[in-house]
């Protein structure tokens, strides 16, 4: 039996990496990455919520004329109600926000409004710092291997850990000046993409009333650092209300898929008591039983969590969300051998999502069974080569070779993956292994050789920093 009891992390205190394994989460499609900053926080990836945040800002991203291949919209596993722009293009959206929104519309807002800020260039005038939160926002995104390499055999998804994020508080502290001109700019995107503003009044409004009743802790908050103010709001009424996409109702589709996310997201990190309240046993719509299944999965009760799938893929029987959570109950229930039919079929409706490829290779390796093994290694090297933060598929590589007898392999792939957890010395013991054993001068061992490189840079790096 797998611990399918949920993980509370912590709030303040930071887990050392060393400890992670205690925090590996082995239940849901959603991979957890914690970054630690003050309070530890860990990055959500779900294929599903992925491709629908891809999907929202892609319109904004077009008119705001930045590469659309270079922004890249990050969940974090937090409660609170906050968002923030880093390393680059990357728009972090706490799961705080997307519970509190109430349309995709609402966080589109937020969206722009981030957007504003890097096409405003308000990143590069910390200059230093922003190196430093750079880094350090790789280094987590990458770390991800380490709990899942840590965290081993059953990890259904690991929760990564990087170190400490104190930089990024700096990041958070923008000007009321740089605030306006986010502002102004996220209303010419809502407007040129033909979205209306409604949603992002209903946000800012929704975030004065939760400052004002709950009190929000002023520290880390949407509100501190994105000072609200009616007068902030009856500006940016003004200019949305005059903008022909006012009146315009949201995309539905998005819409809908939104409400999903929403569910699933609220199944997957809130405590299963709140998700069945929120989404009773006589809520029978799809967001609903999405919530419920993740709540009884994540409470070890695998047959109410499939019989709720299956009643979703009576009605939807190609989704490929719907068919790739069956498929992770399934072998984390420890029926690896019945979850492969559908996360086959998920992989090929998605066209080798590399999430949900790298859960289909730990299921087809979990049936010990060694007519899958090579399938196992195609799928997985095709998510590693489509995904790089997506350690999770490292550790599955670097178990299929070493079980199909390819040591100088296993070396490698666990070497990938320990670089992505920052544990660099292992990855020039794994990395110096690895080498011995592959030709000279092939791929592998100039990758071998690369990682040996960057991994003895990193470490004596680390080591004056001491
Ligand atoms: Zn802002």
């Amino acid at each position: 039996m797998r611990n399918t009891l949920a993980v509370s992390f912590p709030r303040t205190g930071l887990p050392v990496f060393g400890r992670l394994p205690r925090y590996i989460v082995a239940f849901l499609a959603m991979v957890s990455i914690i970054v630690q900053p003050v309070a530890a926080q860990s990055i959500l990836r779900d294929a599903e919520t992925e491709a629908l945040f891809t999907d929202m800002v892609a319109p904004l991203v077009e008119v705001s004329e930045l590469d659309a291949d270079e922004v890249d919209v990050v969940l974090l596993n937090d409660d609170q109600i906050n968002a923030f722009v880093a390393g680059g293009q990357r728009i972090y959206l706490y799961s705080g926000l997307i519970e509190t929104a109430d349309s995709a519309n609402e966080v589109q807002g937020v969206m722009a409004h981030e957007l504003g800020h890097i096409t405003g260039g308000h990143i590069i005038r910390f200059n230093e710092g922003v190196k430093t939160a750079t880094g350090i926002t790789i280094l987590s995104l990458i770390l991800g291997a380490a709990a899942i390499a840590a965290g081993a055999g059953d990890a259904g998804m690991g929760i990564l850990a990087a170190g400490q994020q104190a930089a990024m508080g700096k990041f958070l502290a923008f000007s009321r000046v740089q605030e306006r001109s986010a502002d102004s700019a996220g209303a010419r995107y809502l407007s040129e993409a033909g979205i209306s503003g409604k949603g992002s009044i209903n946000f800012f409004k929704k975030l004065q009333n939760y400052e004002f009743r709950l009190g929000i802790p002023q520290e880390d908050s949407y509100g501190r650092t994105h000072p609200l103010s009616g007068e902030r709001i009856t500006l940016l009424r003004d200019v949305y209300q005059k903008d022909p996409a006012w009146d315009k109702p949201s995309d539905p589709a998005i819409e809908a898929r939104f409400k999903r996310v929403k569910a699933k997201l609220l199944g997957f990190t809130a405590d299963p008591a709140v998700t069945l309240r929120e989404y009773p046993e006589s809520d029978q719509t799809a967001p609903a039983r999405y919530a419920r299944a993740y709540a009884w999965h994540k409470s070890a009760y695998p047959d109410r969590a499939l019989y709720e799938v299956n009643n979703l893929l009576k009605s939807a029987p190609d989704d490929p969300y719907f068919l790739e959570l069956q498929g992770q109950i399934l072998l984390e229930s420890g029926k690896p051998d019945e979850a492969l039919k559908s996360l086959r079929r998920a992989v090929q409706l998605t066209n080798n999502q590399p999430l949900i490829a790298s859960l289909f290779g730990h299921a087809l390796i979990a049936t010990e069974d060694t007519q899958y093994f090579d399938e196992a290694t195609q799928v997985l090297k095709a998510a590693v080569n489509k995904d790089n933060r997506n350690p999770f598929a490292w550790y599955q590589l670097g178990v299929v070779y070493s079980q199909q007898g390819d040591m100088p392999r296993a070396q490698l792939a666990t070497a990938e993956s320990s670089m992505l957890q920052g544990n660099y010395a292992a990855a020039i013991r794994s990395s110096q292994i690895a080498m011995a054993g592959i030709s000279e001068n092939t791929p592998d061992w100039i990758r071998a050789q690369d990682i040996s490189f960057i991994a003895k840079a990193e470490y004596e790096r680390n080591n004056k920093r001491r």
